[in-house]
């Protein structure tokens, strides 16, 4: 037996996304029933919607920036009651046994990730379905808990772009002393540079949007560079520590690169459809690293949501109706979003 669930799905990689009645699995055992109240709308959501990855397989109900109440438990949960604050992210199982799984790193899983969205979903046979939906069913070890003490519609973006800006953060140990870079402000950059400030870290934001300078200086940049203007950009030469790529779309790595100081990373977190080109001496002459880091493990995701919590760290965002959430879509390839779009899942009941 099944639940049927309201849900907002891409029947193709054309066709708008509109409402579409999914079926949710019986919880088992060891899984935590969920209430959906708000989920973030992150970039990957159109890449895959859009079929920009060249992996989906329609319909697809995207959604990975989760928070909900708990509406039931499974018999040998022991981490969650009813009536609790939980939130799920991009992933909602692996295999468990492999190295990557077993030092905190599933994300990374060598046999069997299981994504929230667009994933074969090994209860049901079928494909997962995500976060733009009324209710979700997902087993324990991948549900987080939320600081009750954060407002759960802007602490939903954690559960992506808060995650995939901490945890390349974490593992390049940026913290005071250091000059870090972030690229792009948009959902993904803009918890980057809230972090970045927080870890202590001289932070300079590159953004191609004019209109974006005194947020970037509000949410806690020390400096912001308009990355078209070459001069701008040539002042920053061989000067950073670690900059963080948070940018969707077609964009010269090679002016990033030159940036770098001697033995200073060069982070992708964003995901553009295209392979970027990187002109080899920029990375021979400076012995830089070009890197990559995808979202984080569960344990790591639970430590930056209990972070936020006591430093009170949330996203900035702008609330939407399910019912436009392609308008939503076509202004975030404008970079029109400040910054984050998140769905009051109380309006898929309209
Ligand atoms: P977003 O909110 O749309 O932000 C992207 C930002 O990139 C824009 O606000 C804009 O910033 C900049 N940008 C857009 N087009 C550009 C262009 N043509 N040239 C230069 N800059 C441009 O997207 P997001 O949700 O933060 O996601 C960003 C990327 O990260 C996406 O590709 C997404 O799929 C990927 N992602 C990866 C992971 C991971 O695990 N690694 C997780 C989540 C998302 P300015 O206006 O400031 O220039
Ligand atoms: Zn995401
Ligand atoms: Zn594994």
């Amino acid at each position: 037996m099944s639940t049927s669930t309201r849900s907002f799905a891409a029947q193709s990689a054309t066709s708008p996304l509109a409402s579409y009645t999914l079926e949710r699995r019986t919880p088992t055992d060891s899984d935590v029933a969920i209430e959906i109240l708000y989920c973030g709308v992150c970039h990957s959501d159109l890449h895959q919607a859009r079929n920009e990855w060249h992996n989906s397989i329609y319909p697809v109900v995207p959604g990975h920036e989760i928070v909900g109440r708990v509406t039931s438990v499974g018999s040998f949960v022991t981490k969650f009651r009813q009536g609790d604050l939980v939130a799920v992210g991009c992933m909602v199982d692996s295999c468990r046994t492999c190295p990557q799984c077993l030092r905190g790193l599933e994300q990374y899983c060598d046999n069997d990730l299981t994504l929230t969205y667009n994933s074969p979903d090994k209860h049901t046979g079928l494909r997962t379905y995500g976060g733009y939906s009324e209710a979700v069913v997902v087993d324990e070890a991948f549900v987080l808990r939320v600081p009750e003490t954060l407002d759960p519609a802007a602490a939903a973006p954690l559960l992506c772009a808060g995650i995939t800006t901490y945890s390349p953060l974490k593992h390049w140990n940026v913290g005071p002393g250091q000059k870090v870079g972030i690229v792009g402000l948009g959902g993904l950059g803009h918890m980057g540079v809230k972090f970045a400030h927080a870890f202590g870290a001289e932070v300079v934001l590159f953004t191609t949007s004019p209109g974006k300078v005194e947020d970037g200086k509000r949410l806690g940049a020390d400096q912001v560079v308009i990355s078209k203007n070459a001069d701008e950009m040539q002042k920053h030469a061989r000067s950073f520590d670690f900059i963080l790529d948070c940018v969707s779309a077609e964009h010269d790595i090679n002016a990033y690169l030159n940036l770098l100081k001697v033995d200073g990373t060069l982070c992708l977190v964003g995901a553009p459809e295209n392979p970027l080109p990187v002109a080899a001496f920029n990375l021979l002459m400076g012995r830089r690293q070009f890197a990559g880091s995808g979202i984080g493990g569960i344990k790591e995701t639970q430590e930056m949501l209990d972070f936020c919590g006591e430093h009170n760290v949330t996203s900035d965002i702008e609330m939407i109706d399910i019912q436009q959430i392609n308008e939503a879509y076509e202004r975030l390839l404008k970079s029109d979003v400040k910054y984050r779009f998140v769905i009051d899942m109380a309006s898929i009941k309209q």
